[in-house]
């Protein structure tokens, strides 16, 4: 074997002793499992409307963008998609990416100018911690929803430009940000707040427009928010909403806007068809809201430590990787799929099983679900940090 193939061998030998080996499992359309790991808060990516939707322009413009948005790839469909999220999330202008990584690495880097500090939250998602580390800004990471260590960091650089960045709805533990707490700090120090409302988009906030708007934020000249169209919309891409210049800026100067195929036309017709069911779907969040409390009640009473959701995710923490593989393999061969987190993906080295819900799922799937995550839980309760 090639000495750089072996060395990758090595490498997977050390993750597999570690119980951190990764391996990805094909799945079947229609499967029947019970889906507590998937993105598809409101059942959406399978919604009559939004697949019919999706299937017309399909057939209007075929399968691929063919371009750059500055090219060729601005189909009227992406306009309208921007139209419609910049009215639901009440700001200026919103901007459609290929995903919301992408997104995400635009955004920031698009808030950086020279001097710049970005003030980072420990639990962010990885798409912002790689658009603070490719803006090349002084990052200061500061412990998990601390307003005081963020109000320390900026008071630390009087005079320079700052970005507070955060997500709302964490995405491992389901925990919201001190959004207004935060805001209030950031603008007593002049900073701005970038915020990725991936988890709360379509599950919270008036008209599920998210959890920045049910924070009062929405269309502050000094917040801009990210999501990903993936998850309640069911579809794919990113969105970076906020004031028009903000938007501008990007157009004209954001690499992952510039230098990538527009998101395929289809896709995003599907997700205006998702955008005006989730706005009209107050009864499917107070769904999520009251299975999130059942599912912190049903395993907080088999001893199990549950995390405290304010939306539609909730974690449990497992013994150690090995015990979460465990746990969630032998929940999957019984038909429950769960989310299986390991290190490098919690931002604090526990293992978790990380259940999100969804309204696609039927109320009786769901208790019986949590049923069979609390037969197949590790005998050992006691945390090992790794
Ligand atoms: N931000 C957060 C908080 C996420 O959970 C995700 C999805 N894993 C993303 C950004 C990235 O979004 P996308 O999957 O559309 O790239």
């Amino acid at each position: 074997m090639a000495d750089w193939l072996a060395a990758l061998d090595r490498r997977a030998a050390l993750r597999a002793k570690a119980g951190l080996t990764r391996t990805l499992r094909p799945r079947a359309a229609g499967d029947p499992d019970v889906d507590l790991a998937g993105n598809d808060y409101l059942g959406l990516s399978t919604h009559p409307e939004v697949v019919a939707a999706a299937g017309r322009a399909l057939s209007g413009y075929g399968l691929g963008a063919t371009g750059s948005r500055l090219v060729r790839g601005s189909t009227d469909v992406h306009h309208a998609l921007e139209d419609d999220l910049a009215d639901w999330l009440g700001v200026d202008r919103a901007l459609v990416f290929s995903s919301g990584y992408l997104a995400n690495l635009a955004a920031v880097r698009g808030l950086v100018q020279p001097r710049t500090l970005l003030v980072s939250d420990a639990h962010n998602h990885a798409s912002l911690i790689d658009g603070c580390r490719i803006s090349g800004a002084e990052t200061v990471v500061t412990a998990h929803a601390d307003v005081d260590a963020v109000a320390a960091a900026l008071a630390a650089a009087p005079g320079r430009p700052a970005v507070v960045v955060t997500e709302s709805v964490f995405s491992v533990d389901g925990d919201l940000a001190p959004l207004a707490a935060l805001h209030a700090v950031a603008r007593r120090h002049g900073a701005l707040l970038l915020i990725d409302d991936a988890h709360g988009l379509g599950v919270t906030g008036p008209a599920g427009a998210g959890a920045v708007a049910a924070a009062g934020l929405a269309g502050a000249p000094d917040v801009v928010v990210t999501a990903t169209l993936s998850k309640a919309l069911g579809g794919a891409g990113g969105v970076v909403a906020g004031p028009a210049e903000f938007v501008r800026h990007l157009v004209e100067t954001g690499r992952t806007f510039i230098f990538d195929t527009a998101p395929p036309p289809a896709v995003a017709a599907g997700v205006r068809a998702a955008v005006a069911l989730a706005r009209a779907a107050d009864d499917l969040r107070a769904e999520l809201t009251d299975r999130a409390g059942y599912a912190v009640r049903r395993l907080g009473a088999a001893g199990l430590p549950v995390s405290t959701p304010d939306a539609a995710v909730v974690s449990v923490t497992a013994p150690g990787p090995e015990a979460a593989t465990a746990w969630a393999a032998d929940c999957r061969a019984r038909g429950v799929a769960v989310g299986c987190f390991r290190p490098p993906s919690t931002p604090d080295h526990r293992s978790r099983l990380r259940l999100t819900l969804s309204t696609g799922v039927t109320r009786a799937d769901f208790e019986h679900a949590l049923e069979t995550i609390v037969e197949c839980a590790p005998q050992s309760r006691t945390e090992v940090v790794l």
